[in-house]
């Protein structure tokens, strides 16, 4: 039986992005029947590039799955935000093998961060026997403005940073292909592959730390514009004549809801001598005043940093329903750091999601908490890296 190339490719790519699969999985994805499936199978089995694994089932004999071969190449995922490094080493399909954060010290500039990170990739390989040398290639995201498609950061008020070809000083560095992201759309690509946004085709990312990152995945893409840009509403206007933020526009969501913007508010409070035990519990240093403790203290029936939290929240949800009713869609997952924040802070979200979003497009509203540890963005940007990665693989290679 011959088979055109194509139909191998079509096999492979199936695997490597809806796998580990059986040959029924593919045969339905496909459209191939079984008997073809497995003729398929069999070859890029016996070519070395795709391995059998076997099902979590407990009953029974378990059918085999199909994945591509884990030891095929290997890739780094890297996150660079205002504080920290956070770097992992995955196998080609995304499983992570190692991982491990170092400071970032942005004020060092970006040749150092690059140096720094170059000097652990070693130890990040060495302890699991893998050489250096069949790592493929690095996925790079940071919490910044970024021009995909010319690797150039055009802004980074987080990291001090604007007009870095962060893409090519990479490249440079590592002798390696490199993909550059945006940290939420990192985050939000491994929630989808990984996490819980697995089963919904439509939803809308937000990423809430030091400022306030989004993107949107429609029809199980994530959306980008013509521009290499897409789902932004960190910098939406919401005053008009509010406080100038770091954009250059006055009254951003971003300088309301952000986490530096939470702590900025409980401070201007404290600074007033209000009622609050916020003071105290940062031991009356207010520069140890973050958004935890601003949770802990609204969790202790503390007014003020209640109020702090339920109007952030109150914001948050308006401007989330605008994007709801513009896109017609129904489930939001929020990560970052402020995630980690408890139910006032997010009942507050919903809430005012629910007044806010036309009836017929909120009413099974789902507002979830992101699945992803730490290093999820550094996941993301690898599998971003993968996909490329793999595309060229498929055009370069007779399969
Ligand atoms: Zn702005």
């Amino acid at each position: 039986m011959i088979h055109s190339k194509n139909s191998s490719k079509t096999i492979l790519k199936t695997i490597k992005n809806y796998g580990p699969l059986t040959c029924k999985d593919i045969s339905k994805i496909t459209n191939f029947n079984i008997p073809k499936v497995t003729v398929l199978v069999n070859n890029l089995l016996f070519r070395d590039l795709v391995e059998k694994v076997e099902t979590p089932k407990k009953r029974g004999r378990p059918p085999k799955l199909i994945q591509i071969k884990s030891d095929m190449s290997f890739f780094i995922g890297i996150n660079i935000d205002s504080e920290n490094i956070r770097i992992i080493l995955v196998d080609i399909n995304g499983t992570v093998l190692n991982k491990l954060k170092i400071k970032t010290e942005p004020d060092s500039g970006i040749k150092n961060i690059l140096n720094n990170i170059s000097l652990k990739l070693e130890e990040l390989t060495n302890v699991l026997g893998i050489n250096i040398n069949k790592i493929s290639g690095i996925g790079l995201s940071t919490p910044s403005a970024i021009n995909k498609k010319t690797g150039k950061i055009i802004v980074s008020s987080n990291l001090g940073w604007s007009n870095i070809n962060l893409k090519e000083l990479a490249e440079n560095k590592f002798n390696l292909p490199v993909t550059i992201e945006t940290s939420d759309r990192a985050m939000s690509y491994a929630e989808k592959k990984f996490g819980i946004a697995r089963s919904f085709s439509d939803f809308f990312f937000i990423e809430i730390g030091a400022g306030i990152g989004s993107c949107i995945f429609l029809n199980n893409k994530l959306y980008t514009s013509p521009a290499g840009f897409g789902g932004e509403f960190g910098h939406t206007t919401i005053i008009e004549d509010g406080e100038i933020c770091k954009c250059g526009n006055r009254g951003c969501l971003e300088n309301i809801v952000s986490g530096k913007s939470l702590i900025d508010q409980a401070k201007v409070f404290i600074n007033n001598g209000s009622n609050t035990i916020m003071h105290r519990m940062t031991y009356n240093n207010i520069e140890n005043l973050n958004v935890e403790l601003i949770c802990n203290a609204a969790n202790e029936g503390d007014k003020i940093a209640y109020k702090i939290l339920k109007d952030a929240g109150t914001i948050l949800g308006n401007a989330i329903s605008n994007v709801l009713n513009v896109l017609g869609i129904n489930v939001v997952i929020i990560g970052g750091g402020l995630s980690i924040t408890g139910p006032i802070f997010f009942n507050s979200i919903y809430d005012s999601i629910k007044l806010r979003t036309l009836s017929w497009i909120g009413k099974d509203l789902k507002l979830l908490k992101t699945s992803l540890d730490k290093y999820g963005a550094a996941l993301g940007a690898a599998l971003f890296e993968i996909d490329d990665y793999f595309e060229n693989f498929l055009t370069k290679e007779e399969i």
